[in-house]
């Protein structure tokens, strides 16, 4: 688990500052280690990274999306029943996450983040997934927090990316390679190396094929 949070702030009352939301839903978390399994996802809006084949580049501006405040955002998420939050965006990280997963942490939920890493680390969160772009690098402080290394391959170029990030983290990352949800070719490229490499695993989008949200 990471946390930077002090005795102090520990004791703060954090329930009316207020995120830019993109979206909050309860889902079926669809990708990564912890695929299957029920989540409340809240989509930060902000992101700084632009991929080309990003598939939520609604996402990106921050100011197009409402704000809601960490009472609203826990209110939903404990209504909703599910275990764990997923935080994501977006760039969860280019927010203080610290009053948000304080108050989620304090009603009993568990948090796992999803993040390139490019901006510093907040917050209290128990399941760190780095899925770290070339356009934006993730920050050196992120790889000892590392629980999953998750990284989209279209080209061997990606490959190479994924063992340069995957030697920065600990040795019990979990790694995984996911193909882009659209573009099969890069398929057959990851199943190969795979085979030769199997200290990877293969992470597939399935909520996109089974049309869950
Ligand atoms: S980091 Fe995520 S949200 Fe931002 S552009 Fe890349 S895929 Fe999209």
């Amino acid at each position: 688990m990471f946390s930077t949070e002090s005795e102090l702030l520990l004791e703060k009352d954090y329930s009316l500052v207020e995120y830019p939301i993109m979206e909050h839903f309860l889902t079926i978390q669809g990708e990564g280690v912890h695929t299957g399994k029920t989540a409340y996802f809240i989509r930060t809006a902000g992101c700084d990274v632009q991929c080309w084949w990003c598939d939520v580049k609604d996402s990106w501006d921050g100011d197009k999306h409402p704000k809601m405040s960490v009472k609203h955002l826990t209110r939903a998420a404990v209504e909703s029943g599910a275990p764990f939050v997923v935080i994501t965006g977006g760039e969860p990280l280019l927010h203080d996450l610290h009053p948000l997963t304080q108050n989620l942490h304090k009603h009993g939920l568990k948090i796992h983040i999803e993040t390139s890493g490019s901006s510093s680390l907040s917050g209290q969160l128990d399941w760190i997934t780095l899925s770290p772009k070339r356009f934006k690098k993730p920050l050196h402080e992120i790889f000892p927090y590392v629980d999953e290394l998750k990284v989209v391959v279209l080209t061997k170029k990606d490959l190479a990316w994924a063992e340069e990030n995957a030697a920065k983290c600990p040795p019990d990352t979990k790694l995984l390679l996911q193909p882009e949800w659209d573009t099969p070719a890069s398929v057959q490229l990851i199943v190969d190396y795979v085979k030769e490499h199997p200290q990877w695993g293969i992470s597939l989008q399935t909520h996109k094929f089974l049309g869950v949200r």
